[in-house]
């Protein structure tokens, strides 16, 4: 299929549709894989040079360890790490936005903002737990007046009609409301960057083993043959030798975009307490895939694993499924604000 109808479809199955959450947009997955390309076909690229370099008859034997060493291995791993994080970063960002706008099915908006000292995100958890924003206000003005300065008046405020209203710790926790006032997104970018450097690590040490693996059997080639140092260096230099170049850079962006951005959702979807399942979605050039096409639209638990043993995409090299949220429980979170008379 044409790169163009990729996009085409892609995107098109990513516009969000009422009551199914938001999808990542193609057009954002797109752009991440085309800048992890970039990066990844650079570390690569470096990777090559780095290894070539003072490459003699003395030390042409050890090519394929030297690969695997520190010096060669740390800078690669350093990008990998950092493309992984910036992906994970966005994963958990979109993440928290699907759980801010559907999971309590508020819209951010500006125009809703009824204070200058607003800040992001925080109308959605009020209008979710059916704070009044005018109940706030007033005890916000009393408060300030008893010396606290803005933004402690306003903390305050908010926990005192917490505490006026949801008395029971039971039903709080139930309702996730608790994990929604004291919600801290950074203990999401914490993971996001935690899991980066563990899979980053991984990853980069996979890829250069498989990378001295193919170098060995052309330095015992080359013990066999009689070429020189430079034509076993101008083999390796030549894009068809197929493991640092542009294409290989492509495959490991498209794979590695899938798992970082789904590995972000995932850990801000746990860290937000009330997302409970989590669905797998195909591309539609993906559906005819035998890996992914029986993937479609399966739901499993946050923690649970999807047929195959796929902890979330991707399923294979250059997947570009996606997963959504699934909130369980929507009508026992209405009769529990019920109760509450919320
Ligand atoms: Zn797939």
């Amino acid at each position: 299929m044409p790169e163009s109808t990729i996009l085409e479809t892609t995107h098109k199955a990513a516009r969000p549709s009422p009551g199914r959450g938001i999808n990542p947009s193609g057009r954002m997955m797109r752009a991440m894989e085309r800048d992890a390309e970039a990066r990844i076909a650079r570390a690569l690229d470096r990777m090559r040079r780095d290894l070539l370099r003072g490459l003699n008859e003395n030390n042409v034997r050890w090519l394929p360890q030297r690969l695997a060493s520190r010096e060669i291995l740390q800078p690669f791993t350093d990008s990998m790490v950092s493309v992984l994080r910036d992906i994970a970063f966005a994963g958990a960002e979109f993440g928290q936005e699907q759980v801010e706008r559907f999971v309590f099915g508020v819209q951010k908006s500006a125009d809703r903002m009824p204070f200058t000292w607003w800040s992001p995100g925080l109308y959605s958890r009020m209008d979710a737990a059916g704070i009044s924003v005018k109940f706030v206000k007033h005890r916000k003005e009393e408060l300030e007046k008893s010396g606290l300065d803005e933004s402690a008046a306003f903390d305050a405020a908010i926990l005192d009609y917490y505490n006026d209203r949801l008395a029971d710790e039971w039903t709080l926790k139930k309702l996730g409301v608790r994990q929604l006032i004291n919600i801290s997104w950074d203990l999401a970018n914490e993971a996001a960057a935690e899991w980066a450097l563990w899979h980053g690590q991984n990853l980069s040490g996979q890829l250069a083993k498989v990378t001295s693996t193919r170098i060995q059997k052309l330095v015992s080639e080359w013990v066999g043959n009689d070429e020189s140092i430079t034509q076993l260096a101008k083999r390796i230099n030549n894009p068809k030798f197929g493991w640092f170049n542009p294409k290989r850079a492509r495959t490991i962006a498209v794979t590695e975009t899938t798992r970082a951005f789904a590995e972000g959702n995932t850990i801000a979807w746990k860290e937000s307490g009330v997302v409970k399942k989590r669905r797998w979605n195909t591309s539609v050039d993906e559906m005819v895939c035998p890996i992914c096409g029986p993937l479609h639209n399966v739901v499993v638990g946050i923690d649970g694993t999807f047929p195959g043993g796929h902890q979330n995409p991707p399923a294979h090299p250059r997947c570009r499924c996606w997963i959504t949220p699934v909130v369980g429980g929507a009508e026992e979170r209405e009769t529990g604000l019920g109760q509450h008379g919320l």
